[in-house]
């Protein structure tokens, strides 16, 4: 990773922590989580939906086979609406980049910034989705936690 890649993904780990599911949606404005985190993929969406509408939110959901996501809807301008189809369009990138390779990526959202982290082996990668970096170990390495029971490679 190049060292102001290094430099900003500590920066934005350190800005911060982690918490609930949903606590991590309304502050970052989106989670992302494997299907196989969750107990059940249908349930954990409709858990977010509920309370999501409860509060008066909306959020739009999307699921792939592996992945979970799920993003707060706000009213935004054009620009910033291509912006989130960028981030959108990433973070699945970078979700399924790192997830072919075994890992099993965890996000840290600022902006249009990301770290990524392998819950299983630490490796870790920096995403900025307005200027298209997409740089780490975590994109690039095998998962050196997995197992033949885990993830196969693509
Ligand atoms: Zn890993």
């Amino acid at each position: 990773m190049l060292e102001e890649h290094r430099r900003r993904l500590e920066a934005l780990v350190g800005r911060v922590s982690r918490r609930g599911d949903y606590g991590t949606l309304l502050l970052q404005g989106e989670i992302v989580r494997s299907v196989e985190e969750v107990d059940s993929p249908e349930e954990w969406l409709a858990m977010l939906r509920l309370k999501a509408r409860d509060d008066g939110l909306r959020i739009s959901t999307h699921r792939s086979a592996q992945v979970l996501y799920a993003r707060l809807v706000r009213e935004r301008s054009q620009e910033e609406l291509v912006d989130g189809d960028r981030l959108t369009v990433a973070v699945l990138r970078a979700t399924e980049r790192a997830q072919r390779l075994g890992h099993r990526p965890a996000f840290l959202a600022d902006g249009v910034e990301r770290a990524v982290l392998c819950e299983a082996c630490g490796m870790d990668g920096y995403l900025d989705a307005v200027e298209d970096v997409m740089d780490g170990d975590v994109f690039d390495l095998r998962c050196e936690m997995d197992s033949p029971s885990g993830p196969t490679l693509a």
